[in-house]
């Protein structure tokens, strides 16, 4: 190895699926092209099952995960890491921030927050909380949230381009803790992309609203930024987003009618506008063709003709 080569810092990914239903083919395609964006570049990557949502979560749904990983064909470096093991780390992080005055305690009820919901915000789509416990001065109860600073945040995401979120003025200060001492998914992945070395972080165009709420987080722990690459989502016929409760897409139901997972890996670089992949397409045939520059920002439409040529290639 050249000595230039071996001071390159590698690039750690991560795959990070909620156990909470099946995964289907909108899963399969960001984490194909996740996985496939690492690869290319010979970076390395990891698992993380974020199962935090205890009613949600379910050991079923692990396993399946990594039967459809599998299948597909990707893999990961090292162990993976559980979200609801690392609870005492993840309170710890929330407890630190309070301490430091970044983060206080909320007792708003249902009721109080339900009232301010339906409060009109200027164009604001997405509920604001208005600080009503900013002042209040609660100690050792309620939910913890952040205190967010004002004005916008800036960032350059690697495939939506720059960036630019008032998080104070569109979503205000965010719960960080729930009240019953459950860590929620802003500071978790924070804090464990941190934890497994996290460079870059690949997924859905469905988290992009979030990232400043996670830059903020960052910066409040110091800890590092990863690069941010957001990939549009997967539609249906009908325009709407696949949902987990598409069960009738679920990798696994594909895997079990026969379905060759490498007509599901054709699809996914094709529609990522690597027009020169073949129907079927191994792991590393897309590593190969794999470039985030031919991506577009459009959702991809999964048609009837997508499906029934994915079922046309059964090998059983
Ligand atoms: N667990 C999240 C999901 O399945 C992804 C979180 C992330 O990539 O930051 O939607």
């Amino acid at each position: 190895m050249h000595a230039d080569m071996s001071l390159a810092e590698v690039s750690v990914g991560r795959l990070a699926p909620s156990p909470s239903g099946r995964l289907h083919l909108g899963h399969a395609r960001t984490f194909a092209l996740a996985w496939a964006h690492a690869r290319s570049r010979s970076g390395q990557l990891r698992l993380r099952l974020e199962d935090l949502d205890r009613e949600r979560s379910r050991p079923e749904h692990v396993q399946r995960i990594f039967r459809d990983l599998e299948w597909l064909g990707l893999d990961w470096d090292g162990e993976p890491l559980y979200q609801s093991q690392r609870l005492d780390v993840l309170r710890e992080a929330a407890a630190r921030l309070e301490r430091d005055g970044v983060a206080y305690r909320c007792i708003c009820s249902r009721a109080e927050l339900e009232r301010a919901a339906q409060a009109p915000q200027r164009g604001v789509s997405e509920w604001r909380y208005p600080g009503t416990c900013r002042e209040r001065g609660v100690q050792h109860q309620g939910a913890l949230r952040f205190r967010v600073p004002e004005g916008p945040i800036a960032f350059v995401d690697g495939l939506a381009g720059p960036q630019q979120v008032d998080v104070s003025a569109e979503v205000g200060d965010f719960v960080i803790l729930s009240r019953n001492g459950v860590p929620a998914y802003q500071l978790a992945v924070v804090v464990d992309d941190a934890e497994q070395g996290v460079t870059e972080v690949f997924r859905g165009d469905d988290l992009l609203t979030s990232t400043a709420r996670q830059l903020l987080l960052q910066r409040a722990l110091g800890l590092s930024a990863p690069r941010w690459f957001h990939a549009p989502l997967v539609l249906d016929a009908s325009g709407r987003r696949l949902a987990k409760r598409a069960d009738d897409l679920s990798l696994e139901a594909l895997r079990e009618a026969g379905v060759d997972a490498r007509a599901i890996l054709g699809w996914v670089g094709r529609s990522a506008g690597l027009s020169a992949l073949a129907q079927l397409t191994t792991p590393a045939e897309l590593v190969s063709a794999y470039d985030p520059t031919h991506l577009g920002r459009e959702p991809t439409v999964l048609s009837a003709a997508d499906i029934a040529a994915m079922l046309a290639l059964r090998v059983r």
